[in-house]
């Protein structure tokens, strides 16, 4: 694109919009991702030309030609992250720009254009304050917005990336995401699966990688645990992340969390524990940290606490773990004072019961 021509929006209002007892219904008991608010976003991409027809219209099914890329080389990538009702009546977001960030850098090694930063955090302001209504007002629960793109051009041609592309917001009312809340989860240890390898897709927020992931999934409740723990794709040995979360290691005092090796996911939730630590009195460090060093840490009584980190769940405990020839508890199993601490601050922030002394926090409306 060679104008650097702002998009505007054209907002086509839904006429079929859902009664104020209609979503009151949805609101009391929303569940995650199930239902969604009455509009969403589109905005197209046509190489050439850049990005082109911005919208917000009615929130509803999408008509495409079976050929459409998408389906077949799975040329696709989202984001996820909330908005949330503030004590003060206001609606926020957490980082959004981090968000735009993230959009682009899995954009790029998708082959896939970048969407203007400022492009990518209007579209949440306007479907958010279009939808305000479908904002919780209930403790603990947001609004997630799921950003995504998707490849358009239709033909079935492998050896070049699609030339059209279409970019969409839909929103969903959200209780928390694990049903129980602070329950401690229990992890398998995935020997036979690899999530993601030295320059493959780990770090860019890709469909690809959720659905190479179900088998594991499946394994590790098959297995008795409630997620699945992913190693180093060369030894099966340092741990990399849990199913959609970043974890953390809690020593007495100090946080570790494994580095961005360009496998993981670079977390939101995780950079900001990282910069938030020291306001906790905490240290904080990214490392590597094998199976071996995990248990034998457990067993001594030096590692302390265990808990994954990501927009949906927030801080999750991590209560025990098993793998193929081991298992063993973390702690006493229960949420440690660590974990309870970070996840007590986190959502103190982005429900405005504590300063936003990092500047996270975007208005909305
Ligand atoms: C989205 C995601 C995370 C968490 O990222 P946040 O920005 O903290 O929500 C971690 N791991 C994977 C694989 C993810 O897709």
């Amino acid at each position: 694109m060679t104008t650097a021509q702002k998009l505007s929006f054209d907002v086509q209002l839904s006429d079929h919009a859902r009664t104020a007892a209609e979503r009151e219904q949805v609101l009391a008991s929303p569940g995650f991702g199930q239902v969604f608010t009455d509009h969403m976003i589109s905005i197209d991409y046509t190489e050439g030309e850049g990005w082109h027809d911005a919208r917000l219209q009615p929130y509803g099914p999408l008509v495409l030609d079976p050929a459409t890329s998408v389906f077949h080389y799975a040329q696709e990538l989202f984001e996820g992250l909330k908005a949330y009702r503030q004590a003060n009546g206001s609606i926020v977001t957490f980082r959004p720009y981090a968000n735009a960030a993230r959009f682009n850098a899995s954009c790029l090694r998708m082959a896939m254009p970048e969407l203007p930063e400022d492009t990518f955090v209007e579209s949440l302001e306007l479907l958010t304050q279009t939808d305000r209504d479908w904002v919780p007002t209930s403790e603990g629960h947001s609004l997630y917005l799921r950003p995504f793109i998707i490849a358009t051009q239709v033909g079935l041609g492998v050896n070049y990336p699609s030339k059209t592309y279409k970019y969409m917001v839909i929103a969903s009312p959200a209780a928390s995401y694990f049903a129980g809340g602070v329950k401690p989860v229990s992890v398998w240890l995935s020997t036979d699966y690899t999530r993601a390898a030295p320059g493959g897709t780990g770090a860019a927020k890709c469909g690809g990688n959720y659905a190479a992931a179900f088998v594991a999934q499946r394994e590790a409740v098959a297995q008795g645990c409630d997620q699945v723990v992913w190693l180093d794709s060369h030894e099966h040995r340092y741990v990399e992340e849990m199913g959609g979360m970043n974890l953390f290691f809690v020593f007495g005092n100090k946080l570790v969390t494994p580095a961005l090796t360009g496998t993981l996911l670079p977390g939101i939730t995780r950079d900001s524990i990282l910069s938030m630590a020291a306001d906790l009195g905490l240290e904080a460090e990214e490392g590597r940290i094998s199976i071996e060093e995990w248990q034998a840490g457990c067993e001594s009584g030096t590692l302390t606490e265990v808990f994954a980190c990501g927009t949906a769940a927030v801080v999750t405990p991590v209560g025990s773990v098993k793998g193929a020839d081991r298992a063993w508890t973390i702690g006493d199993g229960t949420p440690g004072p660590v974990t309870l601490k970070i996840r007590e601050e986190l959502l103190g922030i982005q429900y405005g019961t504590r300063p936003d002394t990092h500047h996270w926090i975007h208005k909305i409306s």
